[in-house]
């Protein structure tokens, strides 16, 4: 018997042969907190903080970023909160920073954590805030744009620095995410390092397909559907698979239902999405079989555009079509 969306939302998220799957949010707001219970979701897989940078005209203090998440964290009542810390730089960029840096010398150019590497003052805040809630809750940090060992190396000394500092004796796991092409090339030095991999594919894909992810959106000129996406896919799951580092998929594409079915087929196991598209995706996955979805998935990493890998996961999963 076919269970409606609805009527599968209480269930587990596994698929017909019982491969389990976590379903994790993102959000972008404390207020979405509550989806989590909603949807049924195992915890937020990347709480993206930079609403609390862009709507300011001052610094977000740490008392008042511990505020925030220590409410979220309470909320979820022991499940993880990945925290990642502001992915601001070039389009994203606080009022208080642009009055305070009228020339090109500063940070400005920079994205993610590079940028935040040169904005010390407002990463140390940010940390101190993420680390005090860590010594309760189930705390996670992610960095956004990692590009390589340094940029992780120095983030991840700054994290023990302030931890130190405050006598924390509880350092929270520390995530990277891959979104560039230069970490893909650096998955090695990446996993020495990291405790979870956060593979985002609304980065990934406009910066391996030179498009731009808000002007193609919906699009098949910037989908992670392209096989040569899917290929970088593949190998970050296959080499943190030998690192036994988990990998969780965050980008947008990850709640699209064809798209979560062949993610199981490359071998993923942790899917973090908008939580309006966790039904679909659940009644999916429960729809489809493992091993059914990693033979569409070895196909599609033959083929050679979008339209045809979206032709096979039809077949995969028909419901769709
Ligand atoms: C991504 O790039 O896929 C991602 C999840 O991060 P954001 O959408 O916040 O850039
Ligand atoms: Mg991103």
């Amino acid at each position: 018997r076919v269970l409606t969306m609805k009527a599968c939302g209480h269930l587990p998220c596994a698929t017909e042969d019982g491969i389990a799957v976590s379903l994790l949010a993102n959000i972008g707001l404390p207020d979405e907190i509550e989806t989590v219970e909603e949807y049924n979701l195992d915890g937020v897989g990347l709480f993206r903080t930079e609403f609390l940078f862009l709507e300011s005209h001052e610094r977000p203090s740490a008392q008042k970023q511990f505020e925030v998440y220590d409410k979220m964290a309470s909320d979820l009542n022991g499940r993880p909160l990945v925290i990642r810390t502001f992915d601001l730089g070039g389009d994203k960029l606080p009022p208080f920073l642009l009055e305070e840096q009228s020339d090109a010398q500063g940070s400005l150019h920079l994205r993610g954590l590079r940028f935040s590497l040169a904005e010390r003052d407002l990463l140390d805040e940010q940390l101190h805030a993420i680390l005090r809630v860590a010594q309760t809750w189930d705390v996670r940090i992610l960095l956004p744009m990692v590009i390589g060992r340094d940029d992780l190396e120095q983030a991840i000394a700054t994290i023990n620095r302030i931890a130190k500092k405050c006598g924390y004796l509880r350092t929270p796991p520390i995530g990277a995410m891959i979104e560039t092409p230069a970490a893909l090339y650096s998955l090695a030095d990446i996993l020495d390092l990291a405790d979870f991999l956060a593979l985002g594919t609304n980065d990934l894909t406009q910066y391996m397909l030179a498009t731009d992810r808000d002007l193609a959106e919906g699009q098949d000129d910037c989908t992670a559907l392209y096989p040569a996406v899917l290929r970088a896919i593949k190998q970050v799951v296959d080499v943190s698979e030998k690192h036994q580092c988990p990998v969780c998929i965050c980008g947008e594409e990850a709640g699209d239902a064809e798209f979560a079915c062949l993610l199981i087929g490359l071998g993923i196991r942790e899917v973090s999405l908008s939580p309006g598209r966790a039904g679909m995706v659940r009644q999916a996955l429960r729809g489809i079989k493992q091993r059914d979805a990693v033979e569409t998935a070895s196909q599609a990493l033959c083929c050679h555009t979008p339209q045809q890998v979206r032709a096979l996961l039809r077949d995969l999963y028909p419901s769709t079509a």
